[in-house]
C-alpha cells in the first residue's frame, strides 16, 4: 500500500485533534496565567483545519509528505497566533523529510523532526530553557535520533521519545519565560508548565498510540 504512511499521518492528526479538544480549556487556562488565554482554542482550530486538509490530500492519493505539507499549510492559515505559525512550519519540515515514502524508517523521521526543530528555532529564535515548545521539541528530536542510531523501529523510537517529551513538558513548570507573550508576566508563570510545551507533548502522545498500532 503506497499510502500506508499517509494513512498513519491522517490517523495521528485525528487523534491529536481529539486529544487537544479534550484539553482545550486546560490549555486556555495555562495560557491565561501569563499569556492571552487563546492557546486551547488556537490549537483546536489549527488541528481541525489540518485534519480536513490531510483527509482531502489522502483522498487525492497523496503520500505522507504531501499530506503533512497540506496539513501544515492549513494549520498556519487557519489557527493564527504564534503556535499556529510554528506548527505549520513543523508539519511542513516533517513532510519535506518524509517525502511520499510508503514506509519511512526511524532515521528519516528523526531527520524530519530535527529539521522541524531547526526551522522553529530560526523562525521564533527561542533557545532551550526559554520556556516554549522548543523545550519539548529539542529533547524529542534528540531522543528520536538516539532511537534511530540504535536501529529501533519508528514505533519503538517514537514511544521512547514520547516519554522524554512528557517529562520535558512537565519540567517547563520550573522555568521563567524569556520569549513570547508570557515574558512580561514571567514570574507569574513559575510553577505552571508552558502551554505550547504541554500541547506538543499531548500531540506526540496521541500520535504514539496510532504509530504503535
Ligand atoms: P500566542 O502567544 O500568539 O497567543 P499561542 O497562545 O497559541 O500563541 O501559543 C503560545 C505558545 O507558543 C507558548 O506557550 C510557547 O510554547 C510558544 N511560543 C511562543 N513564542 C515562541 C517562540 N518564539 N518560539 C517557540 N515557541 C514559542
Ligand atoms: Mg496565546
Ligand atoms: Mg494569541
Amino acid at each position: 500500500d503506497s499510502q500506508a504512511a499517509a494513512k498513519v499521518v491522517l490517523a495521528a492528526l485525528e487523534a491529536a485533534r481529539d486529544a487537544i479538544e479534550l484539553q482545550q480549556e486546560v490549555l486556555g487556562r495555562l495560557d491565561a496565567i501569563a499569556g492571552d488565554g487563546d492557546h486551547g482554542i488556537g490549537m483546536q482550530r489549527g488541528l481541525t483545519a489540518a485534519v480536513e486538509a490531510a483527509r482531502a490530500a489522502l483522498d487525492a492519493q497523496a503520500g505522507a509528505g504531501t499530506v503533512l505539507t497540506a496539513a501544515g499549510d492549513a494549520w498556519s492559515d487557519r489557527a493564527g497566533g504564534t503556535s499556529g505559525a510554528l506548527w505549520g512550519v513543523i508539519l511542513r519540515n516533517l513532510g519535506n523529510a518524509l517525502r511520499d515514502e510508503a514506509k519511512p524508517d526511524a532515521a528519516t523521521v528523526a531527520i524530519g523532526v530535527a529539521a522541524a526543530l531547526d526551522a522553529v528555532s530560526n523562525l521564533g529564535k527561542a533557545q532551550p530553557g526559554d520556556k516554549t515548545l522548543v523545550d519539548v521539541l529539542h529533547p524529542f528530536a534528540q531522543a528520536l535520533a538516539a532511537g534511530a542510531a540504535q536501529n529501533l523501529t519508528v514505533a519503538a523510537a517514537w514511544t521512547m521519545a514520547a516519554h522524554i517529551a512528557d517529562e520535558a513538558a512537565q519540567a517547563t513548570r520550573n522555568l521563567m519565560p524569556r520569549i513570547g507573550r508570557a515574558r512580561p508576566h514571567a514570574e507569574k508563570s513559575i510553577g505552571t508548565p508552558d502551554p505550547g510545551a504541554v500541547s506538543m507533548a499531548l500531540i506526540i502522545r496521541a500520535a504514539d498510540k496510532i504509530v504503535r498500532k
